[in-house]
C-alpha cells in the first residue's frame, strides 16, 4: 500500500512525498553555503546559515530533512550544534552529514558519536555530495512516513491524541526554559450529534475527515499542530504562540471550516457544519501543567458553546471561572 496515496489531501502528512526536498546547509564561509546552494538549489528547497544558533532555530522552524554541517566555526561548533538538535525532539530525526577539511579518523569518529549520519571531506566532489544526500533524504522520508502512521488518526489522516500529547509535553518543557509563549485550540463540531442522527454514520465520518482537512489546511507555521482529540473534537497546538494570536487563528479556523463544508465547495449532500473553539494560553505564574492548559481551553470551549456555539472564547477569566 502507497501510504501516503492513502492519505487525504490538504492534511500535513498527505502530499509529503511530491514536495521538494528540504536542505539546511551550515558553514560560516559564504563562499561554501553559496557553492552548495549552486548544487543544490534547481531540485532541493535550501536554506542556510552561517552560524550554530541559526542553523538551530532554522531546523527548529523549518524541519529540513536533511543538514549539511561545517564542523569548524566559530561560537558553536558543528560537534556542539548536531549534539544539541540531538537532544530536542523536534529536530532529533534529521540527518546531519559533517562537512569537514579535518576529515581524519579520530574527528570522524566523533562526529558519528554526537549522531551525524555521514562525513564528506572538503574539498568535495559534487557528484558524491548529491548521491550521499540523495540517499540520507530518502531514508529520512521513509522513516518519516513509519513514524506518523503510528502517530495517525485512522479516520481523518490528522494526528492522533497519542502525538498531540507527546508533542504538548516536549512543548511544556520547552516553555518552562524559554519563557515563550505557547497556546492551545479545543475544537468542537456543533450539534454534531443531530447531524450524526439526520445524515447518517457515514456522513458523520466524511464531515469529520472534512473538517480536519480544513483545519490542517487552515494552519500555517510547521511546528503547528492539529490532532483528532476524540470524536468530534480536535485540538491545535501553537508555539511561540500567545492569546491574542490563538485566538486570532482561532477566529480564521471557525470560518475556513464553516466556508469549506458549504455544499457548493464540499460537493457533500449535507449541510455546511460549525465549530465552538475554546482558547487556552500558557501562563507559567498561575498554571502548574499542561493540564491546566487544556483545562482553560476546555473552560473557554464550554463558554463558546453557551454562547451559542460557531463562536470562539478566549481570556485568562476562564480557569477561576
Ligand atoms: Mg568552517
Amino acid at each position: 500500500m502507497d501510504i501516503a496515496q492513502s492519505l487525504p489531501a490538504g492534511t500535513p502528512f498527505g502530499g509529503e512525498l511530491e514536495r521538494r526536498p528540504r536542505l539546511l546547509v551550515v558553514d560560516d564561509q559564504p563562499v561554501n553555503v553559496q557553492l552548495l546552494y549552486r548544487v543544490f538549489a534547481a531540485d532541493h528547497q535550501v536554506f542556510a546559515a552561517t552560524e550554530g544558533n541559526k542553523a538551530l532555530e532554522i531546523a527548529r522552524q523549518q524541519q529540513p530533512d536533511l543538514i549539511l554541517l561545517d564542523v569548524v566555526m566559530p561560537e558553536l561548533d558543528g560537534f556542539e550544534v548536531c549534539q544539541r538538535l540531538k537532544a530536542d525532539q523536534l529536530t532529533r530525526d534529521i540527518p546531519v552529514i559533517f562537512l569537514t577539511a579535518n576529515a581524519d579518523p579520530e574527528s570522524e569518529a566523533h562526529g558519528l558519536d554526537v549522531g551525524a549520519v555521514d562525513f564528506i571531506g572538503k574539498p568535495f566532489n559534487t557528484k558524491v555530495v548529491r548521491a550521499r544526500v540523495k540517499t540520507h533524504v530518502t531514508l529520512k522520508r521513509q522513516g518519516d512516513l513509519l513514524r506518523r502512521w503510528v502517530f495517525l488518526d485512522g479516520l481523518t489522516g490528522i494526528a492522533n491524541r497519542r502525538h498531540f500529547d507527546e508533542r504538548l509535553a516536549v512543548e511544556w518543557a520547552r516553555i518552562q526554559r524559554s519563557g515563550a509563549p505557547l497556546s492551545v485550540l479545543l475544537i468542537d463540531v456543533d450539534h454534531f450529534k443531530r447531524f450524526n442522527d439526520s445524515h447518517g454514520h457515514q456522513s458523520g465520518d466524511d464531515c469529520l475527515r472534512r473538517v480536519a482537512a480544513a483545519l490542517a489546511s487552515g494552519l500555517q507555521r510547521p511546528t503547528d499542530l492539529v490532532a483528532r482529540y476524540g470524536g468530534e473534537e480536535f485540538v491545535c497546538l501553537l508555539p511561540d504562540t500567545d492569546g491574542y494570536g490563538a485566538q486570532h487563528m482561532a477566529e480564521q479556523l471557525r470560518q475556513r471550516v464553516h466556508q469549506e463544508t458549504q455544499p457548493g465547495v464540499s460537493g457533500a449532500p449535507w449541510p455546511a457544519v460549525t465549530v465552538s473553539i475554546g482558547v487556552g494560553s500558557a501562563r507559567l505564574d498561575l498554571m502548574h501543567s499542561a493540564d491546566d492548559l487544556l483545562r482553560e481551553a476546555d473552560l473557554n470551549l464550554y463558554r463558546a458553546k453557551k454562547a451559542g456555539r460557531n463562536a470562539v472564547r478566549a481570556g485568562a477569566a476562564a480557569l477561576s471561572a
